[in-house]
């Protein structure tokens, strides 16, 4: 495995150097002086050992919701029944302080909790090693009563207490274990992984919701996210999720080159930007309309790989409930990005594709070819970033004419046929869908004269004529 963005392991672990925002000083030595003991917890301490300080801040402290709020004028309540104040800094940031808290009750999905005496109490309660330590930011002493700091320093992922309990307690915890072993590169230890993959039937008791956004954090990584979403598919958390992408798995391609599908979709992934988390998401759905559906009648019309990819990726984003905006988005660029017509194609072929794609998400595509080219280039098999740049000029080309794509930019519209006496119906939409078609063909028929006699003909061998009288046209 090569490092990443992984800090080299010189680096990992020490709490020398380390240093917290002046805000962060300031809060602490403000509930310190009024008496109260408090710390720095979670992923900002994590990562600062690590390596990278930049991660939100988030104290802990003995001091209740009410006294924090007396303490600090710019307060707002968060979540005051879980403990939780936010206090704006002079730096413009919300810090988020929260008492010490123990859970007194899990259900798999959420705990009951009450508040604690000590940190080490509320450091029980954290799901593993490496986000249980605490942290004093002026004193800059560690508290790590389960050996976080080693486990970061040994690149080991374990749970705190029993694994079996603890994936129990928030299943949740199983997909963040996958995104930290991925994030830092480490190596599940033996026991959690296997209290790991005993959690895993149980995904589908979490909220789409959060197992969403706990998707879109790991393609918002800045690292690469192929290494959590490789251990996604190790633990059969892909096949629980999403087995649609799981069938990528194994699956040859077809355009030649040794790996599968599913790993040249991780790597396309890793080469797409982490700010565009979406892009991302449909760099992972491309390949999926290839394995064949298993038909037990053979013979009968089935949907085409381009279908299958499009009707296969919606399931999943439906399932985890993505916006509407988000699934016409991923499943257009999903659906078409992998059917460009190969070889040379003509004009016609190029208009009929773009047609399909929309204009609108030609940036997507270019981004999303670009990867793919890239990652095709690291194998030595399929399209090079030579194919993506003759592409791209070629629909410069095309879209240089201004041809019609859709029903809206044809010269004729329902109007038009309303005043050539036609009476409105389902027929229209087959009217204009029949011209777009013929658009496609010949571009430069787009002009209203050839379009109206062009819809008569076609109304006439159907059978419907304009009104010659009240009444209107009416349909044989
Ligand atoms: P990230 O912000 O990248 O998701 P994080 O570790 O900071 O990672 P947060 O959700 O910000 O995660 O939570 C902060 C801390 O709270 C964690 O480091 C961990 O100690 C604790 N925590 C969060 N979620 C859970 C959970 N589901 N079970 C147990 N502890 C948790
Ligand atoms: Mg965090």
């Amino acid at each position: 495995m090569s490092s990443g963005n992984v800090p080299r392991p010189s680096s990992i672990g020490s709490a020398e150097g380390m240093r917290a925002p002046k805000a962060v000083r300031w809060i602490v030595r403000t509930l310190e002086d009024a008496g109260y003991e408090t710390w720095a917890v979670g992923g900002a301490v994590r990562d600062a050992l690590a390596g990278d300080p930049s991660g939100d801040w988030d104290l802990t402290t003995r001091a209740e919701p009410g006294t924090v709020r007396k303490l600090f004028k710019r307060s707002v309540p968060i979540g005051i029944d879980h403990g939780t104040v936010g206090v704006l800094a002079r730096d413009g940031t919300l810090y988020e302080v929260t008492t010490f808290r123990r859970d007194v009750e899990t259900t798999g999905r959420h705990a009951v909790v009450e508040f604690a005496d000590s940190v080490e109490e509320d450091l029980a309660r954290r799901d593993f090693t490496i986000n249980a330590v605490a942290w004093h930011p002026i004193r800059g002493e560690l508290r790590d009563p389960f050996g976080g700091v080693d486990d970061l320093q040994e690149r080991r992922l374990r749970t705190v207490g029993s694994p079996d309990e603890r994936f129990r307690e928030d299943y949740l915890r199983v997909l963040r274990g996958l995104r930290f072993a991925g994030v830092f590169g480490l190596t599940v230890d033996p026991d959690s992984w296997r209290g790991l993959v005993r959690g895993v039937p149980f995904l589908d008791r979490l909220s789409a919701e959060r197992v969403r956004e706990e998707l879109l954090k790991v393609l918002g990584g800045a690292g690469r996210p192929s290494r959590s979403l490789a251990l996604y598919a190790a633990s059969g958390a892909l096949a629980r999720l999403a087995p649609e992408l799981n069938r990528l798995v194994g699956e040859d391609r077809r355009d030649g080159g040794d790996d599968d599908l599913w790993s040249h979709a991780l790597r396309t992934v890793d080469l797409l930007p982490p700010h565009r988390p979406r892009l991302r998401l449909a760099a992972l759905f491309t390949g999926v309309g290839w394995p064949e559906a298993q038909s037990r009648d053979r013979g009968r019309k089935s949907p085409g790989p381009r279908e299958r990819a499009a009707l296969r990726a919606a399931a999943v984003l439906e399932r985890l409930r993505f916006s509407n905006d988000e699934i016409r988005h991923v499943v257009g660029l999903a659906g078409w990005s992998g059917f460009f017509p190969e070889g040379d194609p003509g004009d016609e072929e190029i208009r009929r594709w773009l047609a399909g794609a929309g204009r609108e998400q030609l940036h997507g595509f270019f981004r999303l070819w670009w990867a793919e080219a890239r990652a095709n280039a690291c194998r030595g098999a399929g399209p090079g970033p030579d194919t993506v740049l003759r592409r791209r000029w070629r629909i410069r080309e095309v879209l240089s004419r201004e041809p019609a794509l859709k029903v809206g930019e044809l010269a004729l519209d329902g109007r038009d046929l309303i005043r050539m006496g036609y009476r409105p119906g389902p027929h229209f939409g087959r009217v204009l869908e029949y011209l777009l078609d013929r658009v496609l063909e010949a571009p430069d028929a787009n002009d209203p004269e050839t379009l109206a006699r062009w819809a008569s003909e076609y109304l006439e061998a159907a059978g419907v004529s304009p009104a010659s009288g009240p009444g209107g046209s009416h349909e044989r």
